[in-house]
């Protein structure tokens, strides 16, 4: 029996160190890596900025305590600030942990305002975490099974649907915040309407409620630009992160703006590591590694690349619903489920991901280059061209 509690079923490989694009097994294999550890390693395995600022900061401090001050926590915030046009940066360790402060947040701004069960509309199909208050909020029965009774004070709405929110607007006077995705990534690289985020926008000031976006895996320049929002022209008044943000190094973010910025007083909220100086070390040298590398904008470039490339190279596969996504998130919809296709991917040496069952979700490293992102193409249209002609399983 294993002594690891049972919590992932793990496919057969295990890696030993990476470079670029590319992490190596155990035999020494070379493996192509589309999915980045899930959004997470953004400037890909083993990068030379990354490494001398770990192991500088690691060989000089670890860890104090939020009690003091910590120079590279006030220094990575002042670079959040500046990629985000937000006011004020709380530090977590995980993207879980940065919407338990957005959560807290909305309640501390309902309290304030009187409000003594403050509620937070929240979307089906949505992913916001594994603790109790962000699995109560995520809009995925499978992800909440056996955890009940769970934490009270959402209000759940289709996912892009501006008109099922103005409903619940009008019908439930305790509503002070909304938690949303720019783009849903578990829920299956859903990209809805840039006039459902605008809407929302406008609809969250009528109503004075907070409005918070989950950009733990849209964040950081995955979609070519820091933070989606940025895809339109206004700020959120909270938005999370934590994924790519330090390539790795455990760390989440809960930014704030204009009125949300004040929320927090000392004994409010607190993390023993949250912003610890070699998180914050590896923060910074992921953050300017991806802005002054421009890495957002080659996300836009080479994203809209593959997804012409795909577009162009399955036009006649009948098993592909839609090629979607923005910056290097990509969705590949399949008529059917097609989980079986991860495990296909191993054959190939080649790491990519299944969401939602049907969709293959492809999140390369944003400095991925012309050339691997072509074998990426090669391999996945050759996953799926195989698996249309060995399937016999009904459309999904
Ligand atoms: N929010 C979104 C949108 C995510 O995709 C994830 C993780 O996949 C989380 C929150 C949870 O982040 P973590 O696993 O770091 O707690």
């Amino acid at each position: 029996m294993s002594t690891l509690m049972n919590t992932y079923n793990r496919l057969p490989v295990e890696f030993t160190h990476g470079d670029g694009v590319w992490l190596y097994d155990t035999a020494g294999d070379a493996w192509l890596d589309a999915l980045s550890g899930i959004a997470v390693c953004g400037l890909g395995h083993a990068h030379p900025a990354l490494t001398k600022a770990i192991s500088e900061q690691a060989a000089r401090l670890i860890h104090t305590s939020n009690i003091y001050h910590i120079g590279t926590q006030r220094e990575l915030a002042d670079k959040l600030i500046a990629a985000s046009g937000m006011d004020c940066v709380f530090f977590s360790n995980s993207g879980a942990e940065a919407n338990e402060a957005a959560i807290k947040l909305a309640r501390m701004h309902g309290h304030n305002k009187g409000i003594d069960l403050p509620t937070i509309i929240v979307f089906e199909s949505s992913f916001h975490g594994r603790t109790l208050a962000t699995l109560s909020a995520t809009g995925n029965r499978k992800v909440q099974a056996g955890f009940g009774p769970l934490v009270t004070g959402f209000a759940r709405a289709p996912f892009a649907d501006l008109e099922a929110v103005k409903t619940i607007a009008k019908n439930n006077q305790n509503i002070v915040a909304v938690l949303v995705e720019p783009i849903q990534g578990e829920g299956g690289v859903h990209i809805p309407d840039p006039s459902f985020l605008d809407g929302l926008r406008e609809l969250c000031n009528q109503h004075d409620w907070l409005l918070m976006l989950d950009e733990v895996q849209t964040g950081n320049g995955r979609t070519g630009k820091y933070f989606a929002y940025q895809h339109h022209s206004w700020l959120p008044d909270v938005v999370t992160t934590a994924k790519g943000l330090a390539n790795g190094v455990p760390i989440g973010a809960c930014l704030a703006a204009g009125k949300a910025t004040a929320l927090f007083g000392p004994g409010n909220h607190g993390s023993t590591f949250g912003g610890n100086p070699l998180a914050c070390a590896a923060g910074i040298a992921t953050v300017d590694t991806l802005v002054n590398g421009k890495y957002a904008e080659k996300a836009a470039t080479m994203g809209a690349y593959l997804q012409q490339q795909f577009r162009e190279k399955l036009a006649d596969q009948a098993l592909v619903k839609e090629v979607r996504g923005l910056g290097l998130l990509l969705g590949i919809e399949l008529t059917q489920e097609c989980s079986i296709l991860v495990q296909k991917a191993l054959e190939k040496k080649l790491l990519i991901n299944v969401t939602s069952g049907n969709v293959i979700r492809l999140l390369p490293p944003l400095i991925i280059q012309q050339a691997e992102a072509d074998l990426l193409v090669d391999g996945v249209c050759q996953l799926i061209n195989a698996f249309a002609q060995d399937t016999t399983a009904e459309p999904a």
